[in-house]
């Protein structure tokens, strides 16, 4: 199933090595900035609210850069193949959120993985990181963490073409850009210029929603300079009734040295929170080692497959029907960005 690997690995060995390099500076910067309380989870932001109609939202606006892409791959990644006796494995989260909806935000994952120290990748959509920006302001600053996007409003790819599928998949990284402004703009990060720029101008990481792409779509993210992550480890964790033991079951039974682990972080993951403190001490006693996904892929070799899937070719295909008109992507409304918790008082019970 590989079918093409041509990666420019120099790039990738920069980006990890700059990202090491500044790794105890960014924490200075968020401890700068944001107290342990607001860092710390609150059960009232985790679950999803429905709308009921699609949020009027100002959407920021992509501009797409003069400067060569860094990462030349075409194809959907699944996992790494490392050199022999590593055991590296990258943990990923999706904060996903669409048109009609407040998605959650599951600060007991979060506050576990820091507490443990366990580093992770969290793939944001663009609406969920401008409705949840001081959070998306926390992820970047952390030096545990890195970022990635996640599609605008979870439209499924399949559907859509030119230069609407490159909004979607580019107006993400305009509004993690405007994140990073932000945070750069508060006066607590006045002093902490070095760690500001440790955190990556633009993320160079895309999932496709619903593990769903087509040949279209992987060439629009290798043209604008985007690596595509799916997974080889599929959690099942949005499912309501997936408990947290067979969430951890499915962790522990199928990762190997250089997985790629799926699994959620808006409130979607159901029992997420409680299934990794099952999961990963198992994980470590393995000898397993957590690493960021762009740690991974500078370790070994990327294994690229031609399509995208969950856990067989062809199992996305069913969420086809979830590229109706309705989704289009609206006019940007006019307005500041309103927040979750603005969003969330306005919303239908
Ligand atoms: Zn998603």
């Amino acid at each position: 199933m590989i079918t093409f690997c041509r990666l420019s690995l120099a790039g990738l060995m920069l980006s990890a090595t700059f990202t090491v390099a500044n790794a105890e500076t960014r924490g200075e910067l968020q401890a700068a900035c944001f107290p342990l309380a607001a860092l710390a989870m609150r059960p009232d932001e985790k679950m999803p609210v429905k709308l009921g109609h699609p949020q009027a939202l100002k959407v920021p606006r992509w501009q797409s850069s003069a400067e060569a892409p860094l990462n030349i791959l075409r194809g959907s990644i699944r996992r790494v193949d490392l050199p022999k006796g590593q055991k590296l494995i990258a943990l990923t989260f999706d904060l996903c959120e669409q048109w009609s909806e407040v998605a959650g935000y599951d600060g007991a994952i979060v506050d576990y993985l820091r507490a443990n120290k366990i580093k992770a990748t969290f793939f944001g959509g663009g609406k969920w990181i401008s409705t949840h920006g001081e959070r998306a302001q926390q992820l970047m600053s952390d030096d545990l963490f890195e970022m990635g996007t996640h599609g605008w409003a979870h439209r499924n790819v399949r559907g859509i073409s030119g230069a609407d599928l490159t909004r979607e998949l580019m107006t993400p990284s305009a509004a993690y850009q405007l994140q990073r402004q932000v945070l750069g703009a508060n006066q607590c990060a006045a002093g902490h210029e070095q760690a500001l720029q440790s955190i990556p101008r633009q993320p160079s990481l895309y999932r496709f929603p619903f593990g769903a792409c087509n040949s279209a779509a992987l060439d629009a993210v290798a043209a604008n300079g985007l690596l595509a992550i799916q997974w080889d480890v599929s959690t099942g964790d949005p499912a309501p009734n997936q408990s947290a033991r067979a969430i951890a079951d499915a962790m522990i039974r199928q990762t190997r040295p250089g997985s790629i682990i799926l699994a959620h972080a808006n409130g979607r993951g159901f029992h997420t929170a409680d299934a990794l403190p099952l999961a990963i001490p198992a994980l470590r006693a393995k000898g397993f080692q957590f690493v960021t996904v762009t740690e991974l892929l500078a370790a070994g070799k990327p294994v690229v497959t031609d399509t995208c899937y969950d856990e067989r070719p062809g199992d996305s295909d069913k969420y086809d029907a979830f590229f109706a008109p309705r989704t289009r992507f609206p006019a940007s409304a006019p307005g500041a960005l309103p927040t979750a918790t603005q969003l969330r008082s306005t919303a239908q019970p």
